[in-house]
């Protein structure tokens, strides 16, 4: 294209004024707030214009402008933050908005959030109350320990705990514990925000209680124990265990801390996964504190609570980045309900989501495997072999990292698409399906799908194989 000629269609480009005008005409555009159409509208001509200056044809119709225009702005207006359905079996997938919570948590988080409460007023006396009241007794009871709060998350809790107790002074840490999890959260990092200075002690595979013993000097403030949540060191190994160290810092009076990471209540080897220290068991060991988050293993929403020895609570809660940290009242009322359930194991088992998918066995995945199957095979018809495959789910959230949960899984290999052009697709659709790749084939495991997403999935996959068939 010439010079001129690229100026002569640059000069055919509608104004926006005009456009908006034509706009009005147009009942598709009664229901985009003037603002949002508008910038559409600018953005649209803005592209145009760099489009035809690269010397790129372009459709300049007024008509065509503001097609493209509603189109943008169609796009939104689509909320951004969206349901999707859980179809990979990570049970407390990060990515997809780990634990899901409770009827009781979504009921009182209803009730709380629509009026007034007494957040931070204390009915009987009539003055200003405590925010963790609502949960402290409770968190107590559970776990056994002396004071408890909760603030933002674990790594907000770890964070506060390390600046109130170990500012400027040192932190001995196993270097086999100096974790990394998902999303930048890194034990040297955290404790250098924090101020803590961090001694490393033993080896990558092995520490020894005379490693911290050693360790220990006139500058130290803590010993802290990490739980390597998501992997593990195997071998030769050893590592000193939180009664030893609690016994220790008794004996040479520093502090302990326990960042137990995912922290359960219940002892979850009854239900045929690995045994997990609980809560009450690093509690029952002595430590001044113990920090876990509340949409782990817990699965409630996201927290990280903090329990231990009074004295340190107590120091923990005057700490001003406390008041930076703290917990909204959404989270305090859904954490209130699902702690509310472990009072009663049973009811706690059956009533979270993430304790029932967990605690879910190979037989009953078999018996969510086949209407699913069924649905399938009907609505996908000869589009693609449809069958079962017995693989395994995983926990997430860096719990029990090892640990395969069998389950059946529906394997879909489409016959006129590739595995992984259908996992695009579904990952497309509305909702998305996130599912997994395995061995050429789709994969969808029963045990994170919830009520009704059958119905969603079959539908999705008629409609990407069958479409694609003609
Ligand atoms: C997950 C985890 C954290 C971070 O907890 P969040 O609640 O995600 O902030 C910290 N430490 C350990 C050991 C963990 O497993």
């Amino acid at each position: 294209m010439t010079a001129t000629n690229t100026q002569d269609i640059l000069r055919k480009l509608p104004g926006v004024d005009s456009l908006l005008e034509l706009a009005k005409t147009d009942t598709a555009t009664e229901e985009i707030p003037p603002r949002v159409l508008k910038t559409a509208i600018r953005q649209t001509l803005e592209r145009l214009r760099s489009r035809i200056r690269k010397g790129d044809t372009a459709n300049v119709s007024p008509d065509n402008c503001l097609a493209t225009a509603l189109a943008m702005a169609r796009k939104v207006l689509k909320p951004k933050l969206v349901p999707c359905i859980n179809a990979t079996g990570v049970v407390l997938h990060t990515n997809l908005g780990r634990a899901l919570l409770c009827d009781d948590a979504l009921s009182n988080i209803t009730t709380i959030a629509s009026g007034y409460s007494n957040l931070e007023f204390n009915i009987e006396t009539g003055k200003r109350g405590i925010r963790y009241a609502a949960v402290e007794d409770l968190l107590c009871e559970l776990t056994g320990a002396e004071a408890a709060m909760a603030v933002n998350n674990n790594a907000g809790a770890v964070l506060l705990c390390l600046d109130t107790l170990a500012n400027g002074r040192e932190v001995i840490v196993s270097r086999g514990e100096l974790v990394e999890i998902g999303g930048s959260f890194r034990i040297p990092d955290v404790m250098a925000k924090s101020g803590g200075i961090l001694k490393e002690v033993g080896a990558t595979n092995r520490t020894h209680l005379k490693d911290y013993e050693t360790a220990i000097t006139d500058e130290t403030a803590m010993l802290l124990k990490v739980h390597t949540s998501n992997y593990r060191i195997q071998g030769f190994t050893k590592s000193v265990s939180l009664p030893e160290l609690a016994a220790l810092g008794k004996e040479r009076k520093v502090q302990v801390m326990e960042d137990l990471g995912s922290g359960t209540l219940i002892d979850f080897s009854k239900y045929g996964l690995a045994k997990e220290p609980t809560v009450s068991d690093s509690v029952a060991s002595g430590a001044d504190i113990v920090t876990f988050s509340g949409d782990k293993l817990l699965g409630g929403p996201q927290t990280g609570i903090i329990v231990g020895k009074r004295a340190a609570i107590e120091k923990i809660k005057t700490n001003p980045l406390t008041r930076a940290l703290r917990i909204d009242k959404l989270t305090l009322a859904s954490l209130e309900s699902t702690l509310r359930l472990y009072r009663n194991e049973a009811e706690a088992v059956e009533k979270i989501p993430t304790l029932r998918m967990l605690s879910q066995s190979f037989e009953q995945t078999k018996k969510r495997a086949e209407p699913l199957l069924q649905e399938i095979q009907e609505r996908v018809k000869a589009s693609a072999v449809v069958e079962y495959a017995d693989l395994s789910s995983r926990t997430g959230g860096g719990a029990f990292p090892e640990l395969a949960l069998p389950s059946r899984c529906i394997a879909i290999s489409p016959l006129a698409m590739s595995a992984a052009h259908l996992e695009k697709r579904m990952r497309m659709n509305t909702p998305a399906i996130i599912g997994r790749i395995d061995n050429n084939r789709f994969i969808i495991d029963p045990r994170t799908l919830q009520q009704g997403d059958t119905q969603t999935i079959a539908d999705a996959l008629a409609t990407i194989l069958l479409e694609n068939k003609r």
